[in-house]
């Protein structure tokens, strides 16, 4: 029922997310899994994001959708560049970095970090050939500098499924991938993220 309910309102209505805001039960269950997201991103210590994300484990449906899992088919991470501002690697002006680079050869796989469907794709001056996932409950993913893509708009995806490869295209210094995750059209911090997904490879949640 609740699966039921997700997927309708993620895919069933049109392109865009509507929810089923007259269904209580359903948004009783968006606003507590909205709880755990919140509280992890809210973690201080170590000691609350385990037992957040241990709530959030036990609450995999919701926890699917959330663009938490690794974007590579490889499992070393290695940042070559963080979110926030930085000294741009190219034309060495002090900008915002609004997401994360990880370093990775050239035609390594791109997999989806969450469960949701494809809002965009293209090419930009910066990004080179990049992919948008929307995640409902106003998450989105960005996935950029990529060689292929290999969905298309409105595409549904899941987490882990293959979406494109590396690549250096657009404004890039050499193979890697730009990942970025919005929450509510806001850029949010990697460093946290960077966390997740550690934490989400030493859990199991990315096999
Ligand atoms: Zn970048």
């Amino acid at each position: 029922m609740v699966v039921k309910l997700i997927l309708l309102s993620l895919f069933g209505l049109s392109n865009h997310f509507c929810f089923a805001q007259d269904s209580s039960y359903y948004q009783t269950y968006i606003n507590r899994e909205k709880k755990y997201v919140q509280s992890l991103l809210n973690a201080k210590t170590e000691k609350d994001f385990y037992i957040t994300l241990s709530q959030c484990k036990s609450n995999s449906l919701v926890w699917a959708y959330l663009p938490f899992f690794y974007p590579l088919d490889k499992k070393n991470i290695t940042i070559s560049s963080g979110f926030g501002y930085r000294i741009h690697p190219i034309n060495r002006k002090f900008s915002f970095h609004k997401g994360i680079d990880i370093l990775t050869p050239c035609g390594t796989k791109v997999l989806a970090s969450g469960n949701g469907y494809i809002l965009d794709t293209g090419y930009d001056p910066y990004l080179g050939n990049f992919i948008k996932i929307a995640h409902g409950f106003k998450w989105i993913s960005i996935y950029g500098h990529l060689s292929q893509i290999d969905v298309f708009k409105s595409q549904k995806v899941s987490y882990g499924q293959v979406i494109g490869l590396s690549g250096t295209t657009g404004r890039s210094t050499g193979c890697h991938l730009h990942y970025g995750i919005y929450y509510n059209n806001a850029p949010v911090s990697s460093l946290r993220y960077n966390r997740l997904f550690i934490h989400s490879l030493q859990l199991g949640f990315y096999e």
